[in-house]
């Protein structure tokens, strides 16, 4: 595995509209093991292969919602679609190609996504509160989408250091 580069919102990369994967092979599982070093390492909660230069549909999104005594996973989303959202939240959101900066922006609470795994294999999972807001955030990326543009309003220091907002 090797870490890849993150791209910072100045990119024009980050506003293309990425392409399907369509080959299941070990150049995009090289792809996908290198984003989950690369996500890892940069402590965040989910990235795209547009933030590390490769315009094709593939997110990772970590599922933070667990048991106690259960350790989070990655997931990966080849291709993926939103099939159900309901409910909103409104709250802060950050992104690893906007670092230090962040912004209100309202997302579902809950969202159904149907995408492939690595081997191509079509499977459904379900995303609830901070994963829910991860899975709409990535796939936003592969349609060219940083979460800025988004925004109510970006947050000053003092309001992320308050929580109040
Ligand atoms: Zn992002």
């Amino acid at each position: 595995m090797a870490l890849r580069n993150i791209l910072t919102q100045e990119e024009p990369a980050l506003y293309k509209t990425c392409r399907p994967v369509t080959e299941f092979n070990a150049r995009l599982h090289q792809l996908l093991d290198d984003m989950a070093e690369t996500l890892e390492k940069a402590n965040g909660v989910g990235l795209a292969a547009p933030q590390v230069g490769v315009l094709r549909r593939a997110v990772l999104v970590i599922e933070t919602n667990v048991a106690e005594d259960e350790d989070e996973y990655v997931i990966e989303l080849i291709n993926p679609e939103i099939l159900e959202a309901d409910g909103e939240q409104d709250g802060p959101e950050g992104c690893l190609s906007v670092p230090g900066e962040y912004g209100l922006v309202k997302r579902p609470m809950h969202v159904k996504v149907r995408a492939q795994d690595r081997y191509g294999k079509w499977f459904e999972v379900e995303g609830e509160g901070l994963t829910a807001r991860c899975f709409c955030h990535e796939i936003d990326h592969l349609n060219g989408i940083v979460f800025t543009s988004k925004c109510e309003r970006m947050l000053t220091e003092e309001e992320l250091q308050s929580g109040e907002y």
